[in-house]
């Protein structure tokens, strides 16, 4: 049976792939600072640990015997646009010591496989319009925000392991991730998450408050299609970054539509002022498409299996 470490596995993304791995067959060792606020893990045994120091890196990467064959870093001070533009030195600081250390000790227990969960923010903002980015030009780079700096950082990081060290390194950079058992209040929720919540909150034919114009453009990917892409990438040979995402994009008031459309509320929204972060994305697939991967689910059908469970937290939140 393949043993394999899941870094912030008390989080959403990784919560999911540990089930994913489950499935698989795997042996599954979770490590995380905090536990899943959502769902008990379904990983074999499971670490609290502040993994920016070194020696808990250390510790969650040992195992009685032998070392682990896979391990999949996913663990990053992390949240929406309204966290990433308020927390530039925690981001900074933080996912880059868990990077450095993860990383360095990964390679001198021998791992044989290691995956970095990096992010479309490496790239540069673009114009509505423009034609699709592939991974080789981040560079040169230009990044809106201090993530996308860090990963880019930490990506360089690990190729650099696996150019002179040896370890096999698998990175993805992830477009907007959705979908349940995600953080959807508290500061640090994305925007699909975010306005799940507001619709959920609002009475129909409310009013709900949407951050910037409206015209901002992106691409969300559902979280099964997102665990499942991470899987096929780490059991690829495709060495150097790999976008992975759903290739529908659309603007922030298309996305807050498909919500209230799937709530069957008549809602208004109201623009206000707020960190909504670059203007446009369009990025190539070719690489994961390369392996086989292609997302199944469009973003209605995401939101449809999202906004119920998002509805579900309000419910419970008022009544306790
Ligand atoms: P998340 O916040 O739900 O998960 C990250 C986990 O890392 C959390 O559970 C957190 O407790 C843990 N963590 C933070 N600091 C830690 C520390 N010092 N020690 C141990 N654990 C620590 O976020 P997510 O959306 O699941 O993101 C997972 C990865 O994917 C991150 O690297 C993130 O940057 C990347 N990513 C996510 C998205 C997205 O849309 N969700 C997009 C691009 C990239």
């Amino acid at each position: 049976m393949k043993k394999t470490l899941v870094c912030g596995a008390g989080g959403f993304i990784a919560g999911h792939l540990v089930k994913k791995l489950k499935r698989e067959g795997y042996w599954v060792r979770g490590a995380d600072i905090k536990e899943h606020e959502f769902a008990p893990t379904q990983a074999d045994e499971f670490f609290r640990l502040d993994l920016r120091e070194e020696e808990n890196c250390q510790t969650a990467l040992t195992l009685p015997k032998g070392t682990f064959d896979e391990v999949y870093q996913l663990a990053a001070d992390m949240g929406g646009m309204g966290f990433i533009h308020s927390a530039e030195c925690d981001i900074m600081r933080n996912s880059a010591l868990i990077n450095i250390h993860m990383t360095h000790n990964a390679k001198k227990q021998q791992v044989p496989r290691y995956f970095f969960s990096s992010s479309v923010c490496v790239y540069r903002d673009m114009k509505h319009g423009e034609p699709e980015m592939t991974e080789a030009e981040a560079i040169p780079a230009n990044p809106d925000n201090e993530y996308g700096w860090e990963k880019l950082y930490a990506e360089r990081m690990a190729m650099a392991y696996e150019r002179n060290k040896g370890m096999k390194v698998r990175i993805a950079r992830f477009q907007n991730c959705y979908g349940p058992e995600g953080t959807w209040r508290g500061g640090r929720e994305k925007a699909p998450a975010a306005l799940c919540r507001k619709v959920a909150e609002a009475r129909d034919g409310g009013t709900i408050e949407v951050w910037g114009d409206g015209t901002a453009v992106r691409s969300y990917t559902y979280i099964d299609d997102m665990v499942e892409g991470i899987y096929m990438l780490m059991q690829s040979d495709l060495q150097g970054p790999v976008n992975i995402g759903c290739p529908q994009y659309v603007t922030v008031d298309e996305l807050a539509n498909v919500v209230t459309e799937v709530s069957g509320k008549k809602i208004t929204f109201r623009h206000v002022d707020g960190p909504v972060g670059v203007q446009s994305r369009n990025f190539s697939n070719e690489r994961i498409y390369s392996i086989g991967w292609k997302s199944k689910f469009n973003l209605k059908q995401g939101i449809a299996l999202t906004y119920p469970w998002v509805e579900k937290q309000v419910k419970k939140n008022r009544s306790s």
